[in-house]
């Protein structure tokens, strides 16, 4: 496993919102966290991300034991977060916030790469890589978070709500780009409410409720299972 989690337990003060739970994702795959609000799903993202601490259990990536490894260090060894509601920085331009997103680097051949790619992914950014981010559509303020953590060239890419607020056709678009993200060969654990989409996409999936973990499968299975279809498809 490239990253899993072992019996992971997160409080908030004194009241717990993950309850042991333990999950893998092999090098390569798209894995989703679905669930209802409040399931856990931002939780469980923050505790592998080192933004709350464990109460219980382990966090490994690549073989190692990293659940007291700051977060700043994580981001170092591969593990990066694009957030949830965005988290661009709104004063700076298109490339300033990219060149943010590389600020753990030092081989600026391999950072203008790395832009290069990002544009490759996102036309739109390039075409606006000028403009104050804070200027940029829903739909092009996410796509700059995810580019900005691509930066960091990560190796697992942890996607929060990418899909919030945006129009159906945006949807799609931004699916379509993690699927190639993953093709290129960066893993991706993506948590969504639009279950429909992620789960179409992802090779695994969690279901989260209450802060457990109540189902695993292939994306097609769960797609497929009746009681996910009842509670996260819209469909009885
Ligand atoms: P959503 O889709 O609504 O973001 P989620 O599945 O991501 O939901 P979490 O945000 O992880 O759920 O919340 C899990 C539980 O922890 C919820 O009961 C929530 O109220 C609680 N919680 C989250 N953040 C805090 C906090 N800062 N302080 C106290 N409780 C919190």
């Amino acid at each position: 496993m490239l990253l899993e989690l072992r019996d992971v337990t997160v409080a908030y003060g004194r009241i717990e919102a993950l309850h042991g739970i333990s999950l893998g994702i092999e090098q390569g795959e798209i894995v989703a966290l679905i669930g209802a609000n409040g399931a856990g799903k931002t939780t469980t993202m923050k505790a592998i991300s080192g933004l709350l601490p464990l109460q219980r259990g382990s966090i490994w990536f690549q073989g190692q034991d990293i659940s007291k490894l700051r977060a700043d260090l994580r981001v170092v060894r591969g593990l990066c977060q694009a957030p949830e509601g965005r988290g661009i920085f709104p004063g700076m331009t298109v490339t300033e916030n990219l060149d943010m997103g590389a600020y753990t680097r030092r081989d600026k051949a391999g950072i203008a790469d790395d832009q290069k790619r990002v544009f490759g992914l996102f036309p739109r950014l390039e075409e606006r890589r000028k403009q104050v981010a804070g200027t940029l559509s829903g739909g092009e303020q996410q796509m700059l978070a995810i580019g900005r953590a691509l930066m960091a060239r990560p190796k697992v890419l942890l996607l929060d709500e990418p899909s919030m607020g945006l129009a159906p056709m945006l949807i799609q678009q931004i699916f379509n780009i993690i699927t190639e993200i993953a093709q290129q060969g960066t893993t991706i654990l993506v948590v969504e409410q639009n279950a429909q989409q992620a789960l179409s996409r992802a090779t695994r999936a969690y279901v989260m409720e209450t802060g457990q973990i109540v189902k695993e499968g292939s994306g097609r299975d769960l797609l497929n299972d009746p009681s996910v279809k009842e509670a996260y498809l819209g469909v009885a």
